[in-house]
């Protein structure tokens, strides 16, 4: 194994760990309580799971994709719920890490990464989801700062951040060319955070709306120049749908992984074991969660590599919504095969069911990411 080949082991392993003795004992009761779980928070932290992609001169771990890909799976294997932070930490980040003056990054990233700070991502409005060019927060630049209003809907870690990374249009009606990204601090007057969501699945994450009423944000707050959100948007779009992806793989395996202890172990019937019917299921199950694993990797390495050309968009789409595909089918084979037992709280595989279909739906829905994929293939030569 080279150098990156054991860093990215030696985050396995950790995770693994951290999954195993931490968030197993958890993860049923983080469900049941549909709480934002702060101890793990905290965990996660310590473990440097929460500042993955920040540069190391910030204080972060500044791993590459594929590392991050593999904590995330490595959580989501015992809990898909907490995994999110894992996600959201970076997706809130990266546009600072991207786009972000050197002002900006020295006032956010160190509190994320030696404070235990948390950070959230706010695009999705109520009126705009999937088209997300067509936001309507608007930025109204006025004099040395900017008064932003607005309001965002289904935020991850809207009611316990302390950044909120905001997108907002500073030209109303020029789409993609008028968005631009600002970072706001949590207790700015005008920020509320509104009603949190109860949710079917990734219960233990926090979901709300977010309501921005004639906040004032100075220039120093927008990240980068006026109208260079769309383009950090996209670039994180990029890296954070393989670490979905990722989420989902390690869900899709925790779900088989518990079926086939439990067929093997003394609560399995032995019709079951030996049915061509469920070994087949089996067998399917284990293919397609290989399958979508090796998608996941390839489109992290595309990106790790900065390959040249690679349609990087189009494979992220790919790996985000086939394992998502994939972790649905998987979970809800499990349940099916367990039958009225898999329908109860008794076993993991009922909350897997409904943190799979979540994964379908945020980071752009699985049928926004075909669209992707096909208007890929559409425009090549
Ligand atoms: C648990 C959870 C957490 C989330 N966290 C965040 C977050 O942290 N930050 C954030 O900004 N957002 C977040 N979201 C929002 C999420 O990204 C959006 O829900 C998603 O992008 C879809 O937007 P929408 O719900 O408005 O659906 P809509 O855009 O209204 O779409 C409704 C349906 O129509 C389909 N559809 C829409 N347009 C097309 C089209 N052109 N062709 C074919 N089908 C189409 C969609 O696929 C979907 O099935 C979260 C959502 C959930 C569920």
């Amino acid at each position: 194994m080279n150098d990156i080949e054991q860093q990215r082991e030696r985050w396995r392993t950790k995770a693994r760990e951290v999954a195993k003795n931490v968030v197993a004992p958890r993860a049923s009761e983080i469900d049941a309580e549909g709480e934002f779980a702060w101890d793990l928070a905290e965990v996660y932290s310590n473990y440097g799971f929460l500042s993955l992609l920040i540069p190391k001169e910030y204080g972060g771990m500044d791993t590459d994709i594929t590392s991050f890909c593999i904590v995330v799976e490595e959580i989501a294997n015992i809990c898909a719920s907490s995994a999110l932070l894992v996600i959201v930490q970076a997706v809130g980040t990266m546009p600072v890490v991207l786009g972000g003056t050197s002002e900006l990054k020295e006032k956010v990233l160190p509190r994320l990464a030696r404070e235990k700070g948390l950070i959230c991502f706010c695009l999705t409005e109520p009126e705009s989801g999937s088209d997300a060019a067509s936001v309507r927060t608007k930025a109204e630049l006025k004099g040395d700062h900017y008064v932003i209003n607005g309001r965002k809907c289904f935020i991850t870690n809207g009611g316990v951040a302390d950044f909120y990374t905001v997108f907002a249009t500073t030209q109303p009606g020029k789409r993609t060319e008028g968005i631009t990204g600002f970072v706001i601090e949590k207790g700015t007057p005008g920020l509320t955070v509104g009603k949190t969501e109860e949710k079917m699945g990734i219960r233990g994450s926090n979901t709300t709306e977010v309501i921005l009423e004639d906040i004032k944000v100075p220039i120093s707050q927008r990240i980068g120049d006026e109208s260079g959100g769309w383009w950090q948007m996209m670039r994180t779009l990029n890296r954070s749908r393989p670490a979905i992806g990722a989420q989902a793989v390690g869900l899709a395996q925790g779900a088989l992984d518990y079926l086939v202890h439990f067929i093997k172990g003394k609560g399995g019937a032995k019709e079951k074991k030996d049915s061509l019917g469920v070994q087949c299921m089996l067998a399917d199950m284990a293919v397609e969660i290989e399958a979508a694993r090796a998608l996941v990797y390839k489109s992290a390495n595309m990106i790790d590599e900065k390959v040249k050309g690679t349609p990087v968009q189009m494979f992220s789409a790919m790996s985000k919504y086939f394992a998502s595909d994939v972790a649905m089918k998987v979970t809800t084979d499990a349940v099916q095969i367990l039958q009225w037992q898999g329908l109860t709280r008794n076993h993991p595989v009922e909350r897997m069911m409904r943190d799979a279909k979540v994964i379908q739906i945020f980071e752009g829905t699985n049928q926004i990411q075909r669209m992707v994929v096909a208007h890929t293939l559409l425009k090549s030569k």
